[in-house]
């Protein structure tokens, strides 16, 4: 469904994706972790072309990602992202962060849009919230609504960076739950985290990325008990 081939990246001097060849498969989920500063970030947005690459190739469906137009928009409701720090558009409610993309980009009739939006809020459990602005929400809460808003543009992936991370730790759980079922339900999903029990139940691989190179790949099991590089088990031994 996705596949990167010998992906480079510069800013400036610095090589942040190193010939990245990564391949995944309809339904798979993949784990991204690394040290900060490895490219994480700068692959997920490049799937997305929030970045452009400098060569190599980045495919969704065997085509090549498009640079601009109406192709461009259409990637972005494909590929769906969830960053760290939720990004709901603040001066809207939580249905209207939900039902906005549907209506604009889906072509969808507000009261077809309404009815989905409220489903995936029923979903992440926050229907109760709908009318609510964003900033009356916890930040886990936020989370969910963020995850309902790119299942409304019915991606094909979605990418979460660090979902959890900016999150206070007893709402870590709420949103790790609402990933692991829909990993579950057979969503493709490239998640960079840190968080070893997500990884442990819903990851099918584990990428281990280093300067911006991918150093190891494997199961969550054998990545966790038995990584093979020294920079694995470096890294590992500062988060474990
Ligand atoms: P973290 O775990 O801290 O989120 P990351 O693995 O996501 O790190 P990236 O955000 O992809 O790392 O950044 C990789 C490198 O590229 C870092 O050294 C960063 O400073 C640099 N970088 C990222 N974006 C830009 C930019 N727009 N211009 C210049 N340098 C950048
Ligand atoms: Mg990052």
């Amino acid at each position: 469904l996705v596949h990167l081939g010998r992906v480079n990246k510069h800013f400036g001097a610095l090589h942040v994706l190193q010939n990245i060849d990564l391949d995944v498969a309809k339904g798979e989920v993949v784990v991204v972790i690394g040290p900060s500063g490895s490219g994480k970030s700068t692959l997920c947005r490049a799937i997305n072309r929030l970045e452009t690459i400098d060569d190599g190739v980045i495919e969704l469906d065997g085509k090549p990602l498009p640079a601009e137009g109406k192709a461009l928009a259409k990637l972005r409701s494909d590929v769906g992202m969830v960053f760290q720090s939720f990004n709901l558009f603040a001066h809207k409610s939580i249905l209207e962060n939900v039902t906005l993309g549907p209506i604009k980009v889906r072509g969808l009739k507000k009261k077809q849009a309404v009815a989905e939006a409220m489903e995936l809020l029923e979903r992440v459990g926050v229907a109760t919230q709908a009318d609510k602005m964003p900033a009356q929400l916890s930040g886990g809460q936020q989370q969910r609504v963020a995850i309902a808003r790119a299942l409304a543009m019915r991606p094909k992936v979605i990418l979460f960076d660090e979902p959890t991370s900016a999150l206070d730790p007893e709402m870590v759980n709420e949103v790790l739950d609402v990933m692991v079922s829909l990993a579950k339900e057979g969503m493709t999903m490239i998640v960079v985290t840190h968080e070893m029990g997500f990884a442990r139940k819903a990851a099918d691989r584990v990428v281990f990325m280093a300067d911006g190179q991918i150093v190891e790949e494997s199961d969550p099991e054998s990545f966790f008990t038995n990584p093979q590089s020294d920079r694995a088990r470096d890294f590992l031994g500062k988060i474990l």
